[in-house]
């Protein structure tokens, strides 16, 4: 059996230490998501959903897919190895290198011991902030597909290289052969509005650097994102539902 980081707030449902989901629920969430992308002038056809499993099970991963979003996201290393061998086991999939057609995108602290374990099974890193992390991703999986996590806030306590530093480290990304193939945010806490100058930012630095992946927009202000052009919007709880309180402070 496979044991979770986090404990269960409804207490011990068989095999799984995090939430569960019903899939029929997470289906019309998402029809819900891509109604809110398109009413705010997005072609949700174009800009990708990349659905937050923290906190929730390996049928979190289950239901995003079947419901058409095969990209899935996780903070913590444990938690995306143990779904990620989970949901394999329940699959016969005939090509190892296939993984059900699943994208897994990692977005938590980058750190030696751990990156070698995800080499294999991430698609793309989204939360390169420093040389050093970015080294050890280039020996264990080269020619990497990453964005760049700018620290776009304001907030000093947010990780993310400074956006004055950004054109820097790409070109140092560049030369330990990685695929940088753009940038992404986080917004600052508080009313979604306060995310707007950030993203704007966000994709400015982008266009400057002529990347063509911008990784920004959450629950709370995917509009925000949408208006000011992401491709990717990062979302947990507008798909699965609230998470227990400490889960919504993991990051
Ligand atoms: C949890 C998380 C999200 C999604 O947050 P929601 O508010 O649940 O949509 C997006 N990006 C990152 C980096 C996260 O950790």
């Amino acid at each position: 059996m496979t044991t979770y980081p986090t404990g269960d707030p409804t207490g011990g449902s068989p095999g799984a230490g995090l939430l569960t989901v019903d899939p029929d629920d997470v289906a019309l969430r998402l029809s819900e998501v891509r109604r809110r992308i398109a009413s705010a002038g997005g072609d949700s056809g174009r800009i990708r959903i990349v659905a937050m499993t923290k906190g929730f099970g390996p049928d979190a991963v289950r239901a995003a897919m079947a419901a058409g979003v095969p990209d899935v996201g996780e903070n913590y290393a444990d938690e995306l190895l143990a779904k990620h061998s989970e949901v394999a086991e329940g699959e016969s999939s005939t090509d190892d290198d296939d993984d059900g057609g699943r994208r897994w995108h990692f977005l938590g602290r980058i750190q030696r011991n751990t990156v070698k374990r995800l080499a294999p099974l991430v698609h793309l890193w989204q939360t390169v902030d420093r040389t050093a992390a970015a080294e050890e991703i280039a020996r264990r999986a080269p020619g990497a597909r990453v964005l760049v996590q700018v620290n776009v806030s304001g907030e000093p306590q947010k990780n993310g290289c400074e956006l004055a530093d950004t054109p820097e480290l790409v070109a140092g990304l560049r030369s330990l052969e990685l695929d940088v193939v753009g940038l992404m945010a986080m917004g600052p806490a508080g009313p979604p509005d306060d995310a707007r100058f950030a993203y704007r930012q966000l994709a400015a630095m982008a266009d400057r650097l002529a990347l063509p992946e911008r990784s920004m927009g959450m629950t709370d202000d995917l509009e925000v994102a949408v208006e000011e052009g992401t491709t990717m919007v990062r979302v947990g709880r507008a798909l699965f539902g609230s998470r227990s309180v400490p889960t919504d402070l993991r990051r």
